[in-house]
């Protein structure tokens, strides 16, 4: 039997212990614990890799400290629009959306995108008709509402910029709300490997705060957020989305796998460097078919975890 690997992330950034309340990390540790125990519980009992990444990234969509599904940012016209995508390594079938709106859980529509149609990328309210065909759940604005996420699109409009999650220059907290706000994106994504050896990735998220009508990121560009190859890697990234874009950053990593014959590790860290290099600032999660792990971030922190079948559940933040 193939060894099995688990990891995800819940976005990446300036995250600082001295910025963060003991209360609130717990409340994220906690959040990453479960997915990956609700992912990992399906890889145990003999399920893909496709199951487990939409499993555990519905799980990272309906917590509310990430910016994805219930925990989304705002645009600047006060919505919650949202990008996911899912891709399976072992068929390269992939299905993506952007900016739906309402839907609970994006990554859910992701894949019946990928398994229900002919297309790979559904965008805007064909992918909401699309939803609704599927019957799958739609819930009201109030659902998406979260006051914290509300003040910083309120500080960001005051101060006209486009926010990737949480993002400011000074750690203060903003007034009024109960969060520490740091600079990170928020973003989720899981990736896995299967007992046969087969890999697939998820992202999704609401992108960024105060992001322009019809603004869509890497998450749901295969190659760019999301890639799953199982001759190479799975891997999903967080982070400022134009660079990842411009940097095809997921299919980085397992360009350099194959045409290098160079192994996973080594791979990601080659991708971080090129994302530094070009100015782009996140980082990523990626497993091979052997079951290893890379995750690697050029910010300060990345809430993330892992699980294999060799080691034990993890879930870390910070840098060190
Ligand atoms: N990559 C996402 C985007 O640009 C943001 C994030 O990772 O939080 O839409």
């Amino acid at each position: 039997m193939n060894k099995m690997a688990l990891a995800i992330h819940g976005g990446a950034g300036t995250i600082l212990k001295s910025l963060m309340t003991e209360e609130l990390e717990l409340e994220y540790r906690n959040g990453l614990r479960n997915a990956l125990e609700i992912g990992w519980g399906i890889l145990q009992k003999g399920g893909n890799a496709l199951e487990a990444v939409e499993a555990a990234v519905c799980e990272l969509e309906n917590f509310p400290l990430f910016n994805a599904g219930r925990g989304s940012v705002f645009t600047h016209d006060g919505k919650n629009e949202m990008d996911a995508a899912i891709m399976d390594g072992k068929t390269l079938d992939a299905g993506a959306v952007a900016f739906v709106k309402n839907i609970k859980n994006p990554i859910m529509l992701a894949r019946l995108v990928m398994e229900k149609t002919a297309h790979i990328l559904l965008a805007g309210d064909g992918a909401n008709r699309f939803a609704r065909e599927m019957e799958l759940e739609i819930a009201d604005d109030a659902y998406f509402y979260t006051e914290h996420r509300y003040q910083q699109l309120l500080k960001a409009r005051d101060e006209g910029v486009v926010q990737l999650d949480h993002t400011v220059e000074e750690p203060e907290l903003v007034e009024g709300a109960t969060f520490p706000d740091e600079k990170k994106f928020g973003t989720v994504g899981a990736v896995a490997c299967d007992s046969n050896g087969n890999l697939a990735a998820a992202t999704s998220t609401g992108g960024m705060t105060n992001k322009k009508y019809g603004r869509i990121g890497d998450t749901p560009i295969i190659g760019a957020g999301t890639y799953a190859e199982n001759q190479t890697c799975a891997v999903s990234c967080t982070g400022h989305g134009e660079f990842f874009m411009a940097g095809v950053t997921a299919y980085d990593v397992a360009a350099r796998m194959k045409y290098k014959n160079i192994d996973i590790v080594k791979a990601a860290e080659e991708t971080v460097e090129h994302l530094t290099k070009i100015g782009g600032e996140g980082g990523f999660i990626a497993v091979d078919s052997f079951g290893n792990v890379a995750m690697p971030f050029n910010s300060e922190g990345m809430y993330r975890g892992f699980v294999t079948s060799s080691d034990e559940l993890t879930v870390k933040i910070y840098r060190n």
